[in-house]
């Protein structure tokens, strides 16, 4: 294993050395809103633990206007300040270091009342903000001045200030927000005299001796954003002002390109940071999907940065660093960027997770604690739920053997690792193979378990998952009518004009899988670019190519069809559905909600619309696929049964209906804790 010297170097600060190049980004979990302070403390001194260089907290509201929702946390009172305080101490008490994030997010914030440089309504949110007068903005800078100096009595190393993301200061850079013709709107000048105001107040609020990080916003990704003369300028005067270093944003939250998604390139923006090397003389942080410790040493060996960013890593697995410096890199449970237990669950009002590691945010109530009386654990089916439940019960000691029919692990997820822009799957399996390995679990592969071989266990786990549902479609056994398993596994032929049938999670991907030929673009930074139509900011104001996204041409003709009326796509993630539905629409994918499959012949699909099965409709195509969902296996659970063996049925086999990863291994990963 590699030894990571760039990335394991510390950094010196002047005042104060950073072990290593490691910054923990800040991520609101919504554990702050629990009060449960020493719930938050845990997951800080955990990560802490783990030897990561810095942490940046989720972002703290300096006051009640800047929240981005009502009720958001910050540091508004002694009783705060007493709070966090429990946080910092158990931080150092690790041997970390942490500063807190201030974050105002002006027009972003979800409430009536908002404010902002002008009354310009964001597009995601409902309330227009109320323009701030002169005494309004000094207000803004005072309390983000007076979050600082709470910051630094709650014993923070430091404060992240947010200027990125298109929050608060953000939208006093660019025109589309900032329409004043005062001394805070106009000129460049004066559209950055705020941030650069913000800076050097705090800087003279907290002293010389104390972290202050600027993110700074190098590729808006919005029309009309900063052009990158005025990145650089800003980020000379943010250091004249007192700044100690610049972390990176990418993006405004309301940009319609994709920064952190899982079909985003690995390292995607960090040619952007590396123009800002040697403009300052500052540490510069660069981040967005960066999740190993081999891509991090690489950007920094490219001279993209002095510092990297990892922020939802480290809710996949804590340990992150210190798996790296004892050469365990492939044990680190990688991050796959799927958003569906983080980002989704945030903007949902739930408490963050990990769709790989369900203790993250849950490390008080989760324990994987050695087994008082080891057993022998048989468990059947090696997709995420029997891995996961693989994984920890002998992590935890018990003597584990691993049954799968397939000569392979992973199960469902060597299906997912197929489509393009879900590269990270492939990711998923090799960490299982290396994490069972390393835990002795004991794999009989192309070993279909049936009652015998599953007796003398002292616990037998079912996790058999899914088979697909059969949708009783007059033709359906046709040749040109496959499933997505044959698709997906057996390479089966698909012609050039195809319907699928079901427009669930699977219906989707399946539809990317057949408009994409040859190279995916998750894997050719070039070819995402032009994908998405993302430039250089010096040659088109915030990195927008005026020409808008230019995808190859797809591959196949696809129609995509649902029964419900419903939009195609709804019951998508939260955070990433809008990903699914733009690439689709890029690539010419008809969407078809409402139908009733009528029949499938050699002239391709017949269907019609609503009850009165009205508008007989022939989708002309060379074949259909069928993705209409799943059903549970449960043919050994109910053998087991019959022959009075007591076993634990877990994930699809034990329920399909919305079934994903996520809930697979958390069930699995909760069973192992209480064996
Ligand atoms: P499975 O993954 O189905 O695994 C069951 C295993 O049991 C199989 O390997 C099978 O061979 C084995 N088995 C069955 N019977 C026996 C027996 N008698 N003896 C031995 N072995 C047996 N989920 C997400 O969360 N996010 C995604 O982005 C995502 N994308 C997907 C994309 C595709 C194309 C597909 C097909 C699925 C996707 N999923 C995704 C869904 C996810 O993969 C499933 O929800 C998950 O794999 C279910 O886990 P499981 O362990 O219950 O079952
Ligand atoms: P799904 O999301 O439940 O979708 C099933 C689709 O089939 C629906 O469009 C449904 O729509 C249709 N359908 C259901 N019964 C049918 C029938 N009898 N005849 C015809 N059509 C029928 O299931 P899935 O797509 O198979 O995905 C399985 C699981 O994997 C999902 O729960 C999903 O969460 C997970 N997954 C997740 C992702 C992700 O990115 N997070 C990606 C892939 C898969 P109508 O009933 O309206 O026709
Ligand atoms: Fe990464 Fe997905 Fe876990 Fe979020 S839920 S931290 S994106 S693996």
């Amino acid at each position: 294993m590699p030894h990571y010297s760039r990335l394991l170097a510390p950094l010196d600060l002047g005042f104060s050395t950073l072990k290593n190049r490691v910054l923990m980004g800040s991520m609101h979990t919504g554990l702050e809103e629990t009060r449960d302070w020493n719930r938050v403390a845990t997951f800080y001194a955990e990560r802490a633990e783990g030897e990561v260089g810095l942490m940046v907290t989720g972002g703290m509201a300096p006051n009640r206007e800047g929240g981005v929702f009502p009720g958001a946390a910050g540091l508004y009172s002694d009783t705060d300040i007493a709070n966090h305080r429990i946080v910092t101490d158990r931080v150092h008490d690790a041997g970390g270091k942490i500063a807190m994030q201030i974050l105002h997010a002006g027009r972003y914030a979800y409430s009536p009342d908002c404010v902002a440089p002008s009354p310009v309504k964001s597009p995601i949110s409902p309330f227009p903000p109320k323009e701030l007068d002169e005494d309004g903005i000094e207000k803004q800078i005072a309390d983000i001045v007076t979050a600082a100096a709470r910051a630094r009595e709650a014993g923070y190393d430091g404060v992240e200030v947010m200027g990125s993301e298109g929050y608060f200061l953000n939208q006093f850079l660019v025109t589309h927000t900032n329409k004043r013709t005062d001394r805070w709107g106009g000129s460049y000048e004066n559209r950055m005299r705020l941030p650069v105001e913000v800076v050097r107040r705090c800087r003279a609020a907290v002293g010389d001796e104390f972290i202050i990080i600027y993110r700074l916003s190098m590729i808006d990704l919005i029309p009309d954003g900063s052009t990158w003369d005025e990145v650089v300028q800003l980020a000379k005067r943010i250091e004249t002002a007192g700044a100690t270093i610049i972390n990176t944003g990418i993006g405004w939250h309301e940009a319609r390109i994709p920064t952190i998604a899982t079909s985003v390139p690995r390292r995607a923006f960090t040619w952007v940071t590396k123009k800002l090397m040697g403009e300052v003389g500052i540490p510069i942080i660069t981040s967005n999907r960066i999740n190993t410790p081999e891509v991090a040493e690489q950007v920094l060996a490219d001279g993209c940065a002095d510092m990297v960013s990892m922020a939802r890593p480290f809710l996949a697995d804590s340990q992150f660093v210190k798996k790296a410096m004892n050469r365990q890199a492939n044990l680190i449970a990688p991050c796959i960027a799927c958003n569906q237990a983080c980002l989704d669950h945030t903007f949902n009002g739930k408490l963050s997770s990990c769709l790989v590691n369900p203790r993250a945010c849950h490390e008080t109530e989760l324990l994987y604690q050695p087994a008082g009386t080891p057993k022998s654990v048989a468990v059947v089916g090696a997709g995420p739920a029997g891995l996961s439940t693989a994984l920890v019960a002998a992590e935890r000691g018990h003597r584990v053997v691993l049954f799968d029919a397939d000569d392979r692990i992973g199960g469902q997820l060597n299906m997912a690792r197929v489509i393009p822009g879900k590269e990270e799957f492939h990711g998923l399996v090799d960490w299982y193979d290396a994490a069972l390995e390393s835990a002795g679990v004991e794999r009989r592969l192309g070993t279909r378990a049936d009652v015998a071989a599953l007796t003398g266990f002292d616990e037998v786990i079912v996790a058999t998952g899914v088979l697909p549902r059969d949708p009783q479609i007059d033709g359906q056994d046709a040749p040109n009518v496959v499933s997505y398993v044959d698709v997906l596994r057996g390479g089966a032929r698909v012609g050039a004009r195809v319907a699928i049938i079901g427009a669930g999670g699977i219906g989707f991907d399946v539809a990317e899988y057949l408009v994409h030929e040859g190279t995916s673009p998750t894997e050719d930074l070039s070819l995402w670019k032009e994908e998405w139509g993302v430039d250089d900011p010096e040659k088109h104001r915030g990195g927008v190519d005026p020409q808008g996204p230019q995808p190859e041409p797809p591959a196949r003709q696809v129609t995509l069809l649902q029964r419900k009326a419903s939009k195609p796509g709804k019951g998508l993630g939260k955070t990433t559905g809008w990903i699914h539905r733009a690439a689709l629409k890029m690539k010419g994918v008809k969407m078809v909600a409402g139908v009733n499959y009528e029949r499938i012949d050699a002239q391709g699909l017949h269907v019609s619309f609503g009850e009165a099965r009205e508008r007989p409709t022939l989708i002309e195509v060379d074949t259909v696929v069928l993705c209409a969902g799943q059903v549970s296996e449960r043919s050994l659970a109910d053998r087991l049964a019959e022959t009075g063996v007591t076993a634990h049925v877990i994930g699809g086999a034990d329920v399909a209906a919305e079934l994903d990863a996520k809930r697979a291994i958390d069930q699995g990963c909760r069973l192992a804790a209480a064996l």
